[in-house]
């Protein structure tokens, strides 16, 4: 039951990576072809060496006698998606190029392969009768060639594809590095990185402007020679002119087989992520489904309807839904999933009941926020009863109701509900709020963008003052990148609002961090204020971020005296960095002292208390509802000025 969540022979640590299949499609002359060879050599440089399926190489080899009928194509797709899936089973990348203009076939070849990332090549039909040069398009478009696709035969772009390249003004690097990051977002291939120049070379259709090898690239026109195409999959012939991957092209793979300098760190955890947002088409057929009634109805909290939207982007990876009972005692007892690997925090849906009872095994339920907006479909694979005294005393390490996390667990139903989800929509969110959650691809694709190899989290529910922009700034020395990433979604009503924090932050990055060195993203997670083992907890999601480091201060995740001041640090240490693969930087509390003149730690500063300037969060808080200044010294002017602003509105007081 566990293998719902857990997916061992996907797992990396020890260095084997599992098989996939990058799927092509577009027109004719969009550059499928030229695109697949590029990636052919970049993925070469990372130790893969991916087989080359060209649709019409093998309508040659495998599909000899098929004509351009619907039926016929679809033969040919669905032969080259077995083949694929063959090769991908055994572990094998593979890159097709091939048409395959019906999206139904194209679905069925993912469903069949099952790790599979679709390439929309896409180039507007005008570019493609420019680069036309043995005319056909022309003469498709005078009505003299039947059955070619996106003039007189059917083209069905993709819906939601993986990746979207658009030849027209994107170079080759530049496509080669966005289906790179994409590889590495979902843990097919090593972290890839870069560098901002991009190559200048544009993803031409290859016919007319490349070399004699694939002279022809109308595939799938009736009217030209299969053949031709037989040598046009050099493998990472540069000769072409084709700009190749590498310190002079756009991506910079790191060295192949090599672990490269941060190994194994920022991968998903468990291997790759999953996503569970369905797809726009689906999410339909279940919203038509739900119009119908046909579904019964569970209303979840406000963290549970959190826990969706990271189930969603990926950030709970690999965990596909909430936790079955075997995977909810071993986390419990081990913080551990039943497969073994590491999860400190039971992840669960809890129904009264009234409600489970109502409620099926191999059922699918509808999940409803607080708001009455349908959030995800339940596939309930098991009910069992929660054991709340012992999740509360292991992960909370107190039964009192009076820790938050811990009443949290007393209030959720006494039954809890497992099983895969499917995503229709995360919760609503303050529009201000919008622009910042970006979900885990895409701040693996934005790392990858700026050439980050190495990133440091930051994770925070409060405003940023001197000593925190002293730790981010010191652990920012170390790595590339810094994702700032406050948490914004359920916390205790007296924190600060997300908003006011986000304002906060923008006005700290503007005056006093390159922005070329920061993310600032929000993470739409609930707090449970489970101290050490949130701490791992907020670690792994930000692992599957594409972080490298993450910044644990003193008390992380605490509330009230629960937990000792270095607990959340201590915890650490009975992990190794394989299975924990997100390098843990502790601080230290920090402070303006006088005698040094700057900030610092009781790590740097030999000087006593008397000369270290410290406000308590009451005394701020006084300060700030008397529209006092705060020392400059313990915030920056240009945060003190929200802070205050925030502080007369009548939500602060
Ligand atoms: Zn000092």
């Amino acid at each position: 039951m566990s293998s719902d969540f857990v997916n061992n022979t996907r797992s990396v640590p020890g260095g084997v990576r599992p098989g996939f299949t990058v799927w092509l499609t577009g027109l004719s002359g969009a550059g499928k072809t030229t695109l697949a060879e590029a990636l052919t050599a970049a993925l070469a440089a990372q130790g893969r060496r991916p087989e080359v399926l060209d649709g019409d190489v093998v309508r040659t080899h495998l599909s000899k006698g098929l004509g351009f009928s619907r039926e016929d194509r679809d033969t040919n797709i669905r032969r080259i998606a077995f083949v694929s899936q063959l090769v991908t089973r055994q572990g094998g990348a593979v890159i097709v190029a091939a048409i395959s203009p019906y999206r139904e076939t194209r679905d069925a070849a993912r469903a069949l392969i099952g790790d599979f990332v679709e390439v929309y090549v896409a180039c507007p039909l005008e570019e493609l009768v420019r680069r036309d040069v043995k005319g056909l398009y022309a003469k498709a478009l005078r009505g003299e060639i039947a059955n070619f696709t996106g003039v007189s035969d059917p083209y069905e772009p993709p819906l939601r594809p993986e990746v979207t390249v658009h030849t027209d003004r994107e170079s080759v690097a530049e496509g080669v590095a966005k289906v790179l990051a994409c590889l590495q977002s979902r843990g097919y291939i090593d972290q890839v990185v870069r560098p901002p120049s991009g190559g200048s070379s544009h993803l031409a259709g290859a016919g007319g402007e490349r070399g004699p090898a694939g002279a022809v690239p109308l595939s799938g026109s009736p009217n030209r020679h299969p053949a031709a195409h037989a040598n046009g999959q050099a493998r990472g012939s540069a000769g072409d002119g084709t700009p190749l991957p590498g310190p002079e092209g756009a991506a910079l793979p790191t060295s192949a087989g090599a672990p490269g300098l941060w190994g194994h760190l920022g991968q998903p955890h468990g291997g790759r992520l999953t996503l569970r947002q369905a797809p726009a088409e689906e999410v339909a057929a279940w919203r038509a489904r739900l119009e119908r009634d046909a579904l019964p109805r569970l209303s979840v909290s406000p963290r549970e309807a959190c826990d969706l939207e990271l189930l969603g982007n990926g950030a709970l990876s690999p965990l596909e839904g909430f936790l079955g009972p075997a995977d909810y005692r071993a986390v419990v007892r081990d913080l551990r999933l039943a497969g073994g690997l590491l999860w400190p925090i039971p992840v669960v849906l809890g129904a009264t009941e009234s409600e489970a009872a109502g409620l099926r095994e191999g059922q699918d339920v509808a999940l409803i926020s607080p708001h009455g907006v349908p959030l995800a479909v339940l596939h309930l694979r098991e009910k069992y009863l929660a054991e709340p005294r012992s999740e509360a005393l292991e992960v909370y390490r107190t039964t009192e109701d009076a820790h938050p996390g811990v009443a949290a667990v007393y209030a959720r139903g006494p039954v809890l509900l497992g099983g895969r989800v499917t995503v229709l929509q995360a919760p609503a969110r303050p529009a201000s709020l919008r622009p910042y959650l970006l979900g885990p691809a895409q701040t693996r694709h934005e790392f990858a963008t700026r050439g980050w190899r190495s990133v440091v989290a930051f994770q925070t529910r409060n405003p940023v003052h001197r000593a925190h922009e002293f730790l981010l700034k010191t652990a920012l020395e170390g790595v590339d990148g810094l994702l700032l990433h406050p948490l914004v979604g359920e916390t205790k009503s007296d924190d600060i609002p997300a908003d006011v924090r986000l304002r906060c932050y923008e006005a700290l990055l503007a005056e006093y961090f390159p922005a070329e060195r920061v993310l600032l993203s929000a993470l739409p997670a609930a707090m449970r204020y489970a101290g050490p083992r949130e701490a791992i907890f907020h670690a792994l999601m930000r692992k599957n971020y594409g972080c490298t480091h993450f910044i644990v201060g003193r008390d992380h995740a605490g509330v009230g005296d629960y937990y000792g001041t270095y607990d959340a640090q201590r915890i650490f240490e009975g992990f190794t960095e394989v299975e924990l693969g997100i390098r843990p930087l502790f601080y230290e509390h920090t402070f303006y002292c006088t005698a040094c003149a700057g900030m610092a730690s009781a790590k740097t500063c030999p000087h006593g208390e008397e000369v270290h300037l410290t406000l308590s969060g009451t005394r701020v808080r006084e300060l700030l509802r008397a529209g006092e200044p705060l020392p400059p010294e313990f915030t920056r002017p240009e945060v003190a000025a929200v802070l205050t602003g925030a502080a007369r509105q009548p939500v602060m007081a």
